[in-house]
């Protein structure tokens, strides 16, 4: 992985320069406000201790408490934090959310560790994290970790106080104050977004392929919304191959395919593809939704789509944004386009704090009308200031964290 601490400075100094910032808040804005390194000790099933490095990071609290995933993979790195948390700054900016930035992380591999282990990992690190609750830093799930750990982070920290506070933990199962549509979030917001995009551009719905990399929680549940909107989705990919119909995928029925088979390769309503080259495959809009960098200054040339919708985090290398902007493909950016699940996160903030529980369909109002006005605002900065969608979005965040610094009388 190259180093993503760099390349989130580098939309940041970009995002500044384009809009003036004073470099004081710059500087500010370059170093997490406050990062911790901690270990856990573990009892292992076999009865000896293990030690595991563990990191919180929160970037600025000036828009509001930090807040957002736990992280749980071999190889972690304290810049992976650091630039994650970052991120979550600015994709709370955009959105709207009353939000500073954070992101922590385990440095283990949950396939290598028992349940038992596991849950002991969990419960340590919010022993030694000792996070003080809802209106200060609220840590969530993120790669490695689901609602599962999630609800051994909620109980421990309810143990260790002594007192009940769902809006103390995010991502947790409905059942203990969770939100409804916390699974569909991302999905949806990247559906709603492309949509948005297509009419912006003329494009109409029933003559607009789409392609999609990634058929996994977000890739299915935004295929599923657009086939709903009427978007022929016309070939799909994951890790292990790609499937295409140049006449739509039933994807209801390759979503059942995918439950029976663990692929969508070899699904009986399409014919087989090269995953390599689905990114290639023309179409109206493409959504990659599997990893970082797939398209860049090597294929960028041979991308064929109308529309790029960042479903995935940094799909696109700042190499190929440039490409992409000369070839007059419109990129919408990932910190408007995926933000779907960090503005259900805020929403089951707001529930655990009101005790007042939403339906899925309330979920879903109140997300469209975030994130439509989150892709408005960021269009409305990039024309302002003659930049990409991107920098608007950047800097619509910037912009919002800048003014509640300076209130605060911190520069
Ligand atoms: P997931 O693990 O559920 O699904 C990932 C999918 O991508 C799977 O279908 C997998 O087979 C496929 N895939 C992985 N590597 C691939 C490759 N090299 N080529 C083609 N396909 C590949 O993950 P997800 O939750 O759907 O997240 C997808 C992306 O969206 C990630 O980049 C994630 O960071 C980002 N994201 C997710 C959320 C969320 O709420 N889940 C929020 C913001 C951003």
């Amino acid at each position: 992985m190259k180093n993503v601490w760099e390349e989130a400075l580098f939309n940041l100094s970009k995002a500044a320069e384009a809009m003036d910032l004073e470099p004081e808040i710059l500087e500010r804005l370059s170093v997490p406000m406050r990062f911790t390194e901690f270990t856990i000790p573990v009892r292992m099933d076999n009865g000896a201790r293990k030690l595991f490095l563990a990191f919180r990071s929160c970037h600025q609290d000036a828009t509001g408490p930090t807040k957002d995933g736990t992280r749980v993979r071999p190889g972690l790195t304290p810049e992976e934090i650091k630039a994650l948390s970052l991120f979550m700054s600015i994709k709370h900016g955009v959105a709207g959310i009353p939000a500073g930035g954070g992101k922590g992380g385990i440095r283990a591999d949950p396939s290598a560790l028992s349940e038992g282990e596991y849950e002991r990992l969990i419960r340590g690190f919010i022993r030694r994290l000792n996070p003080k609750g809802a209106f200060t830093d609220i840590p969530g799930a993120d790669i490695g970790t689901g609602k599962q750990a999630m609800a051994w982070m909620l109980d421990e920290y309810e143990q260790m106080t002594g007192m009940h506070c769902p809006a103390a933990i995010n991502d947790k199962p409905a059942e203990l104050g969770g939100s409804l549509g916390g699974f569909e979030a991302t999905g949806w917001g990247v559906a709603a977004c492309t949509g948005k995009a297509a009419e912006k551009m003329n494009l109409e719905p029933g003559r607009t392929p789409v392609v999609i990399q990634g058929f996994g929680q977000v890739g299915s549940v935004a295929a599923k919304k657009l086939s709903s909107m009427g978007f022929p989705v016309t070939a799909v990919s994951d890790i292990a191959g790609a499937v295409e119909n140049p006449g739509g995928l039933d994807i209801g029925g390759l979503a059942a395919h995918v439950d029976r088979t663990g692929s969508v390769a070899g699904f009986p309503g399409g014919r087989n593809a090269d995953k390599g080259r689905i990114l290639e495959i023309p179409c109206g809009i493409l959504i990659p939704a599997a990893v970082q960098d797939v398209i860049t200054a090597e294929n960028a040339r041979r991308i064929q789509a109308k529309v790029i919708v960042e479903a995935a985090n940094a799909p696109v290398s700042p190499e190929a944004d440039d490409m992409l902007a000369s070839a007059g493909i419109r990129v919408i950016p990932d910190v408007v386009a995926n933000s779907g699940g960090a503005i259900v996160c805020d929403f089951e903030r707001t529930q655990g704090l009101s005790n007042d529980y939403w339906s899925l369909d309330k979920v879903e109002e109140r997300l469209n009308g975030r994130i439509l006005t989150a892709y408005r605002e960021a269009e409305d900065r990039a024309a302002e200031r003659k930049v990409s969608m991107r920098r608007g979005a950047w800097i619509n965040a910037m912009g919002k964290i800048r003014a509640a610094m300076l209130l605060r009388g911190w520069c």
